[in-house]
């Protein structure tokens, strides 16, 4: 049996091919083309390069789109101020704070991120769209979580009736995923730090999503052989070396699918970001 390599060039390269035909369609329909803005406060170096890149994708799919780069020492006040500037603004459909915040904002990170209006809320993090997600209702979905399932849609690979077990409960990856995952008919197990026998857990899922943040961390031994594998985790292990949260190498000799770490999850999450900006547009031209 030879094991699929899922590639997220390939998937993000469709994803950002329909976000671009929407944002055309949209801007026919509407007279409008969908509008980004992106909130960096500070000079990290990895998050400006984060927001390079969506600019970049924007620029590419004629998503009209603004950064709005702020001093490291602006205050919580100031930022608000901006996020509700940006909730009036008709151009803007989709809000995005970049994070890390600097230290003096970083404890009022929940307030800020709450304060981006729901339906522009392209993080999908808002309460208000993390509810809708749990009840089922159409909203916002984590990038993330969302180019993950969608890209298992477009690979036709089987969610209804399997067994998913998601490693990780963080509220950008693991919980989204367990209710993606839940939507979709799978039996979904939420595993984390404190789970006790995790190998056996694991080694009885038909899709096994790792999102921890530990390098290297599911083994093959952990994998059921066959299963699809998707590695979320970029662990940084070397200047110029990312691994993920699988040890890769080790687990295709075992998966029927894997993503690899580079080049898989990590292409995903601006692509869908794109598509999350398109939605917005149209979930906000149909409540006028
Ligand atoms: P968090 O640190 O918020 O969450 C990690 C989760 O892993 C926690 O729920 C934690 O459990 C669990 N965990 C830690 N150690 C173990 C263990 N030994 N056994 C089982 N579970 C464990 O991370 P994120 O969810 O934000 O990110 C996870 C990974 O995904 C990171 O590598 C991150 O860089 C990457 N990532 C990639 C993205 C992409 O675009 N591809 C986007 C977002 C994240 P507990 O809750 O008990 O502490």
């Amino acid at each position: 049996m030879t094991t699929r390599i899922l590639e997220g060039k390939e998937f993000a390269r469709q994803f950002k091919e329909d976000a671009g035909k929407k944002a055309a369609e949209w801007k026919e329909k509407y007279g409008m083309a969908p509008g980004l803005a992106v909130i960096i406060v500070g000079e990290n170096p990895a998050s400006q390069v984060y927001v390079r890149n969506k600019h970049k994708s924007c620029e590419e799919l004629g998503i009209h789109s603004e950064v709005i780069a702020m001093p490291e020492e602006t205050t919580k006040e100031e930022l608000i101020a901006r996020i509700d500037a940006l909730n009036e603004d008709k151009k803007i459909h989709g809000i995005l704070v970049q994070l890390p915040l600097p230290k003096q904002i970083a404890a009022h990170e929940a307030e800020i991120l709450n304060r981006i209006a729901p339906v522009k809320d392209v993080d999908g993090f808002h309460p208000v769209n993390v509810g809708r997600l749990v009840t089922g209702e159409e909203g916002l979905v984590p990038c993330t979580p969302a180019g993950c399932i969608r890209m298992l849609e477009l690979a036709g690979i089987p969610m209804d009736g399997k067994k998913a077990v998601v490693i990780g409960r963080s509220n950008i990856v693991g919980k989204p995923m367990f209710h993606l995952l839940l939507a979709r008919n799978a039996t979904v197990t939420v595993c984390h730090s404190h789970t006790q026998n995790l190998a056996e857990i694991t080694r009885d899922a038909d899709i096994l999503v790792a999102a921890i943040g530990k390098p290297k961390f599911v083994t093959a031994d952990m994998v059921k052989p066959g299963a699809t594998v998707i590695d979320v985790g970029i662990n940084r292990i070397a200047p110029k070396k990312l691994v993920g949260d699988v040890d890769f190498e080790q687990v295709k000799e075992v998966a029927g699918a894997i993503t690899p770490v580079p080049g898989g999850v990590g292409l995903l999450t601006v692509a869908m970001l794109m598509q999350n900006v398109v939605k917005a547009m149209e979930m906000q031209m149909q409540m006028r």
